[in-house]
């Protein structure tokens, strides 16, 4: 009755979404803060007699706003239902093992292995430094490959790579291959890679709503790159779902496009959050890597990953936990308002002064 591809399938898990008990939720990077005015507004005059019609396939409107926010042209955007679903259409269009396995980073978006198990392609891990860096030389002496995906800033560390590191390894790698660059994390601090486009027909960013723009329940994602890249990515959406984007998302998207300035001041504060609670951290002794996303990667001194997880969930603290080897130390912990971090960080205080 089942295939027998699907019986190989690990698939990605997702971090909980409780319903019921009221957590302080800092376990998936939601963003703390609402969507834009524009959004709520957009929602309050919605026509619901559009409803009736399919939407535009194509997403015109939605990716001409995007393209305008970023200096491209809406040529140079694709928009699909969250960017899970653009990174999935990404592998299956530019990833085949055809020059060897596709690289990605030995910690990183525990969803790149999934796609490559999903469309079968071969893949190869390759080290971070000792400080969780990624360090892209390695990715050129690797050898034989048929792309490159990496997050940057990465995910769960936090920790980016430049620009400048970025364009290097572009200016060296196969102009025949893929390189993809995950900005979802980028509006935190991160240097986006756009601004290369121009130059490098073998680049494609992937960016998302769902974290700086405040809309992870609307599902919207994007790539960004050259003519020849979009038109895969949307040859993929045609052989697939024609209509990944409601009309709804569509109308939201484009409201949340036009409204820069004013995510810019609360994506500005959670960065200011995010520095002000690291160095509380750094501060009682905790290991926290420098990041330029909306998370910190944490480690606190004598205490597993594992047991800082359950002891704030037993508190109503929803943080995340990976129970693998080289990371299984540290929790991920998204930046929530300044008073929800305050919590967080009085919690912690009466675990590590009361007495084991
Ligand atoms: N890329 C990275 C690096 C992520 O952490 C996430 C969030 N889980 C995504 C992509 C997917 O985000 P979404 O599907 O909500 O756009």
């Amino acid at each position: 009755m089942i295939a027998e591809r699907l019986k190989h399938l690990k698939p990605y898990t997702a971090g909980e979404q409780p319903r019921g008990r009221e957590f302080i939720k800092l376990n998936t990077n939601e963003n703390p803060y609402p969507p834009a005015p524009e959004v709520s507004s957009t929602l309050r005059t919605f026509d619901p007699d559009l409803l009736r019609l399919y939407p535009d396939p194509t997403c015109g409107e939605l990716r001409g706003a995007i393209g305008e926010s970023l200096g491209l042209g809406s040529e140079n955007v694709f928009a699909g239902n969250g960017s899970d679903e653009v990174l999935s259409f990404a592998f299956y269009a530019f990833f085949d093992g055809a020059h060897g396995p596709l690289l990605m980073p030995q910690f990183t978006y525990s969803f790149y292995p999934v796609y490559c198990d999903f469309y079968g392609i071969p893949y190869r891990r390759l080290p971070l430094r000792e400080d969780f860096s990624i360090d892209l030389s390695a990715y050129l002496a690797a050898g034989q490959a048929s792309g490159i995906v990496f997050a940057n800033p990465n995910a769960p560390t936090g920790v980016a790579v430049s620009r400048a590191e970025i364009e290097h390894l572009l200016a060296r790698f196969p102009k025949d291959r893929v390189i993809l660059v995950d900005e979802a994390y980028v509006d935190y601090g991160g240097e986006s890679v756009v601004p290369l486009l121009r130059e490098h027909e073998n680049l494609l960013v992937v960016s998302t709503f769902s974290k700086s723009r405040a809309l992870a329940g609307m599902r919207l994602g994007f790539a960004y790159g050259n003519r020849p890249l979009i038109d895969a990515l949307f040859a993929v959406k045609d052989s697939f779902n024609s209509y990944p984007v409601d009309a709804l998302a569509q109308a939201v998207g484009t409201a949340a496009a036009r409204a820069g300035s004013y995510y810019a001041e609360i994506n500005g504060r959670i960065i200011a959050t995010r520095r002000s609670f690291a160095s509380a951290l750094l501060e009682r002794g905790a290991q926290v890597l420098p990041s330029s996303a909306n998370f910190l990667f944490v480690s606190l001194p004598g205490r597993t990953g594992r047991e800082v997880y359950a002891h704030l969930k037993e508190r109503g603290i929803l943080v995340r936990h990976f129970e693998i080897p080289g990371i299984s130390d540290f929790v991920r912990i998204s930046m929530g308002t300044d008073e929800q971090m305050r919590i967080l960080l009085g919690e912690i205080d009466r675990w590590t002064n009361s007495p084991s």
